[in-house]
């Protein structure tokens, strides 16, 4: 095992797909995924000697992948950093870009003001503030648009700091933020944190993740720790505070980051006992970093689902809090006490098969708690997949821990959000239902008599407890299928015959020659227009 290399003395981070080699696309079973993911070697070598998909050695080489003709849709970095960093109630992220990267606010607003509910916080909007730059900006630059908005923002609402985010425009035209930054900096004596996470340096949204961390790691973070030794930290999202009960017999206080952390929580962070995370492919960048920095031990373990999953944690935060002495009693009783319902879930659930469409080592904590309950699954989505984390601890290889323990997946597909392949995928293994995160696909299995369970709490499974709620909700879930199979009747997709018929959601990566048989917009068109002469053609391909 060895730790990835992350260094704050850097303003940037390096992109996930080169720093880690992780995926967007690609399809097989899980078993495969992880033997050509192959972790440990990754771990071991780091970046420099693997063969790449050339057959070559490669410095960075990617997981071959299946390389899509295009995009139909995707979240990009900058997004991700709007809804990580501008969910800081005491700071302010102000988005150096023209207003429509910011379209996407009302629903982070709505994320946000949800998240704070549920941690029981004063309930406020999101502050994002736009340089909302014009077609004079692109020309003749806009650094004294992004002054003067550091100003307001600081005169209106006295944050504890103000983070810069580089769009795709500003990136263009080569906006100077690291020196507005500085600057500003000195004159205000706040941090005021650049983040370059403009949308068109990388296919992978969760790279985001790691920018917003590394911002935090660098400018907020104390560099001067006291230890809390009763403190943990846990890298989430917006997830309800099930951590602080699971935690309670070990003593712990829960420090949840970023989301909805105020700027002292943030910076606490170097102070805490241990870090753990409800999803390592969010959390390893910082856990690693506050490991490596100022030596807070992470997790050796997978994620908190399941029986084995959540025991297997809580043992590994007993040994480092130096409590091993009380967890296995603490483990026996609650088995002993969720057993019986779940054993009453598995009888109602018997015969039911599911699909899950969530972000990587989430989905694999996800499916780790269906098949608890005894429901089959045959074919999953993850939006990505990294073939390691940055901790390289190969104890958190969270899809080698789901195959070893709950079996393979025939068919476990890497695919982005992308609407007309999600037909392809459901239609293959054709579940009862499907628990999706992302729930704007959601409607697409609702249209074909899928019941979909858009799992916006991103904590309900964790956990014994989580099984149970999982279970009891899918009960609910899954009476819905009538009103499905009526809605699939009424309901025609936007797709033509021929592309509803393909078995293979990544025919056009295994197959460019059918995009040379029309022009690409032509194709584009036929896969949308059922008349349409091009149909024809491809049919005939
Ligand atoms: S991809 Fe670029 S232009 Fe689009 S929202 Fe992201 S930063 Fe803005």
């Amino acid at each position: 095992m060895a730790k990835r290399e992350i260094d704050l003395s850097l303003v940037d981070v390096e992109n996930r797909e080169m720093r880690l080699g992780s995926i967007i696309s690609w399809d097989g079973s899980a078993e495969e995924l992880v033997d050509n993911s192959r972790y440990e070697l990754r771990s071991r070598d780091k970046r420099k000697s693997l063969e790449g998909c050339s057959g070559k050695k490669e410095k960075g080489c990617r997981l071959c992948e299946l390389n899509m003709p295009f995009n139909q849709q995707t979240m990009c970095t900058h997004s991700i950093v709007g809804c990580q960093v501008g969910n800081i109630p005491d700071c302010i992220l102000i988005e150096h870009s023209p207003i429509g990267c910011s379209a996407i606010h009302a629903r982070f607003n709505l994320g946000y003001k949800m998240g704070l509910a549920r941690r029981g916080k004063k309930i406020e909007n999101i502050q994002i503030f736009s340089t909302n730059l014009l077609e004079n900006d692109m020309v003749f630059g806009a650094s004294d648009k992004l002054r003067q908005t550091i100003l307001d923002a600081h005169n209106r609402f006295s944050p504890k700091a103000i983070f810069i985010s580089m769009s795709c425009s500003t990136a263009i035209i080569g906006e100077d933020i690291e020196s507005v930054a500085q600057e500003m900096e000195e004159e205000l004596e706040i941090p005021i944190i650049p983040r370059f996470c403009e949308g068109f340096r990388s296919k992978h949204w969760i790279t985001g993740f790691d920018i917003s961390q590394h911002g935090i790691m660098r400018q907020i973070v104390n560099k001067h720790p006291q230890k809390q030794e009763d403190l943990i930290n846990i890298i989430a999202l917006w997830g309800t505070d099930y951590f602080t009960e699971i935690l309670k017999p070990l003593g712990l206080r829960v420090n949840y980051m970023i989301d909805m952390a105020s700027f002292d929580e943030l910076a606490q962070a170097s102070e805490a006992a241990v870090t753990a995370t409800f999803c390592h492919a969010l959390g390893s960048y910082m856990a690693t970093a506050l490991e490596n920095e100022y030596g807070v031990p992470q997790v050796d373990a997978g994620q908190p689902y399941g029986f084995k999953g959540t025991d297997d944690w809580l043992r590994s935060i007993a040994k480092i809090m130096g409590k091993e002495d009380i967890i296995e009693e603490y483990i026996k009783a609650e088995h002993e006490r969720v057993l019986p319902k779940i054993e009453a879930l598995r009888k109602k659930l018997s015969g039911i098969k599911g699909f899950v469409a969530t972000g990587s080592s989430y989905a694999h904590g996800m499916i780790s708690v269906i098949r608890e309950l005894g429901i089959e699954v045959d074919g999953s989505i993850v939006f990505h997949h990294d073939p390691v984390y940055d901790s390289g601890k190969s104890e958190q290889d969270t899809l080698k821990e789901l195959v070893d323990t709950y079996g393979n997946i025939d068919h476990f597909t890497v695919s982005k959000t992308q609407q007309f392949q999600f037909y392809n995928l459901l239609n293959r293994v054709n579940p009862d239902f499907i628990i999706i995160r992302h729930n704007g696909l959601a409607p697409l299995a609702a249209k074909i008599g899928i019941p979909a369970f858009a799992m916006g709490d991103e904590h309900f499974p964790v956990g014994y407890d989580g099984i149970i709620r999982v279970g009891e909700a899918l009960i609910e879930i899954l009476a819905r299928k009538k009103f499905g199979q009526v809605l699939k009747r009424h309901v025609k997709l936007p797709y033509t015959d021929w592309w509803l018929s393909q078995e293979d959601p990544f025919i056009l990566a295994r197959n460019p020659g059918i995009l040379d048989e029309v022009a690409e917009p032509q194709l584009l068109e036929s896969l949308t227009e059922d008349a349409s002469p091009e149909a024809s053609i491809i049919k005939s391909a």
